[in-house]
């Protein structure tokens, strides 16, 4: 309940300002016992509101997690600020302290919610049909796979679905962050809380509520939250190692400043001056402020970090693999031409199109179409095997069935060598065949399009610093090639015709020498996604095996977000660097000033919670990143 802990932590602090206020007044404006009393209630207050409950938290957390917070170093310094009569500077630290972590807790309460948002837009009810053809109005959280369901213009669909029938154009910004709506058809995905424009549609539900793409995203980003990031489990280790080290130094120092004042009083007061200026606050909150601001910022551009660790690798990495098919192009094929031996055409692209049904592969869903746009009606297939990079096979009415590339007709000892093959294979198109064991029916050519933001992407990687780009794939080396071209890739950044494992091995030489980061959508890509130092799949067009193996989900089909997470990435590092600098110098002045010169205690707790807050704030400009502007700032 972060929410009530706010509230609370406004309240105390107020009724602290308030007793530091009553505080100076007894001292300073009113006489006699009037003022005495005022003055001690005030501190009582200031104490009571503003060193009390962080106290008791301190304690208990050194009581139960055996871990000592640094809150309890200002307390110690407040309690020694009190020992020696110091009671209004006591109260001004306390004041302080309070006030900054107020603020502090507000700041990264924002970079928190940010995400929460996306919540509020899922609709509550839905118009469900039923089999008589009526419709009624149901809970959404009530809906499961299969129900059908009318969503109507200006409606936000309920739940992750298949459109059924109707057409319309759909707002997808609260999935992608991008909001040029995206046109669909039958057969269409359509994700829950997306806005439908216009266009009635009947769409079959998918996903019930608790799988859908908008919980998936929540768990992801509450999950990155919670996992740290190296640095910050740094950071976390040295604010404990650092605290034990700075109430022995300050002891020490006690005795020191003895030594040369011979003064008690004096010297505690020094002591607890330096134990404030000392104080690691600002070192330990520089990271996670930059990274939860990072985090968020991200994910409302449509690009998930499952984690903290995951954004400062990716700063560091400077090779991206990517993967072809459905990463770079957008998947969506279309059938170009058709090849059967036997001369029907129609009887041919039924069998094919049947085997396909079975398969997730952008391709099979290009014959599908095909097959629906000429109207014809598949047939079972049975004992259906995927086999990744090379194609499927089954058995159907006539016997066993394969459809698949050469590496699949060489497994099946088939020839493709024929003639009237050689357009298609001339083409720098996909080529497709389907056999029954040796013999070979027919072929058909598949070409893709190029996401259009493909090669914006890549330039965009290189002008940010990216030492080279290799595209990986399982198609023909011609497709390679051909695509490879169009996105300016170099011909040794190219690499064609591979397996799962041949992807995985390269990764992993590639990774030898450099940070890689790997791009792709497939099961075919899984283990090169685990493997690379950074993993990204493509969200929701992707596989749940690539998403599940990756360490960042890209759910906006706009690959020109990639690089600029690639940037955010980057400027975080570089936040997270400024905020140490400054918060290391900082301390050092401060210790100095401590130590050498003096420094009130007000002064040094003024340096070392200012210093706090603007680390804090240091990383909040990072929630301000372009990088969901992109595209949005031009519409
Ligand atoms: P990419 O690495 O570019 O994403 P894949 O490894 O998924 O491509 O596929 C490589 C090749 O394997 C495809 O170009 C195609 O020739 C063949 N292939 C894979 N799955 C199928 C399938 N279901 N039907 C036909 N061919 C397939
Ligand atoms: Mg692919």
């Amino acid at each position: 309940m972060p929410r009530l802990t706010i509230d609370t932590s406004i309240v105390l602090t107020s009724a602290t300002i308030a007793g530091l206020g009553m505080t100076l007044a007894g001292t300073w404006l009113l006489d006699g016992d009037a003022g005495l009393r005022t003055t001690l209630f005030g501190a009582a207050l200031a104490y009571g509101a503003g060193g009390v409950p962080a106290g008791w938290r301190a304690l208990k957390a050194l009581w139960t997690e055996h871990v000592l917070d640094i809150d309890l170093l200002m307390i110690v310094a407040a309690i020694a600020a009190a020992a020696v009569g110091a009671v209004i500077e006591g109260a001004v630290l306390l004041m302080l302290f309070s006030l900054s972590t107020t603020l502090e807790e507000r700041a990264m309460g924002q970079a928190r919610r940010a995400i929460e948002a996306l919540m509020a837009l899922r609709p509550e009810t839905a118009f469900r049909k039923s089999a008589d053809g009526s419709v009624e109005e149901v809970a959404a959280a009530r809906l499961v796979a299969g129900d059908i369901v009318m969503v109507r213009p200006g409606a936000r669909v309920p739940a992750d679905a298949t459109i059924v029938a109707g057409h319309g154009s759909l707002d997808e910004s609260t999935i992608t962050g991008e909001s040029m709506p995206v046109s669909k058809e039958p057969g269409g995905k359509v994700f829950e809380a997306t806005v439908n424009l216009d266009g009635v549609l009947e769409v079959r539900i998918t996903h019930s509520l608790e799988q859908s793409t908008v919980a998936r995203m929540i768990a992801l980003v509450t999950e990155a939250q919670a996992a740290r990031a190296p640095s910050e489990r740094f950071s976390d280790w040295f604010g404990q190692r650092y605290t034990i080290a700075v109430l022995i130094g300050s002891v020490v120092a006690l005795m020191g400043f003895y030594w040369f004042l011979q003064d008690w009083q004096s010297a505690l007061y020094r002591a607890a001056t330096l134990l404030v200026a000392a104080s690691p606050c600002a070192i330990v909150i520089s990271v996670p402020a930059a990274i939860l601001s990072a985090l968020s910022a991200a994910a409302r551009g449509g690009v998930l970090f499952k984690g903290g660790a995951a954004l400062e690798t990716l700063a560091a990495v400077d090779v991206f693999a990517f993967d072809k098919t459905g990463t770079l192009t957008s998947g969506r094929a279309d059938v170009t031409g058709i090849v059967a031996l036997d001369g029907d055409e129609t009887a041919f692209l039924l069998a094919l199109a049947s085997v396909e049904a079975n398969s997730e592969h952008h391709i099979a869903a290009a014959l599908r179409r095909e097959a629906e746009r000429r109207g014809l009606v598949l047939h079972p297939v049975q004992d259906v095997q995927a086999i990744p990079s090379a194609g499927i096979v089954g058995r159907d009415a006539e016997g066993p069935v394969w459809a698949g590339n050469t590496r699949m007709a060489e497994m099946m000892a088939a020839s493709t060598d024929e003639v009237r093959f050689r357009a298609l294979q001339e083409s720098a198109e996909t080529v497709v065949y389907l056999g029954r064991g040796a013999q070979i029916l027919g072929a058909v050519s598949v070409a893709d399009q190029l996401r259009d933001t493909s090669a914006g992407a890549l330039a965009a990687l290189r002008a940010g610093g990216v030492k080279s780009i290799a595209m990986m794939t399982g198609d023909r080396r011609g497709v390679a090639l051909r695509v490879g071209k169009a996105l300016a890739l170099q011909p040794d950044e190219i690499h064609a015709e591979m397996l799962p494992e041949d992807k995985l091995r390269l990764v992993g030489e590639l990774a030898e020498s450099s940070k890689i980061a790997f791009v792709g959508d497939g099961v075919n890509d899984a283990a090169a996604l685990a493997r690379a130092d950074v993993g990204i799949a493509m969200g929701a067009a992707g596989s749940e095996v690539a998403l599940q193996a990756a360490d960042v989900a890209l759910l906006s089909e706009d690959m020109e977000r990639l690089a600029a997470a690639h940037l955010l990435s980057k400027r975080t590092a570089s936040i997270i660097r400024q905020n140490l600098v400054f918060a290391i110098g900082a301390m050092l002045v401060l210790v100095t000033g401590a130590t050498l010169f003096e420094l009130p205690l007000p002064l040094a707790v003024l340096g070392h919670e200012g210093g706090t807050v603007l680390v804090v704030l240091n990383g909040l400009r990072l929630l301000k990143d372009p990088i969901y502007k992109t595209r949005r700032a031009g519409l």
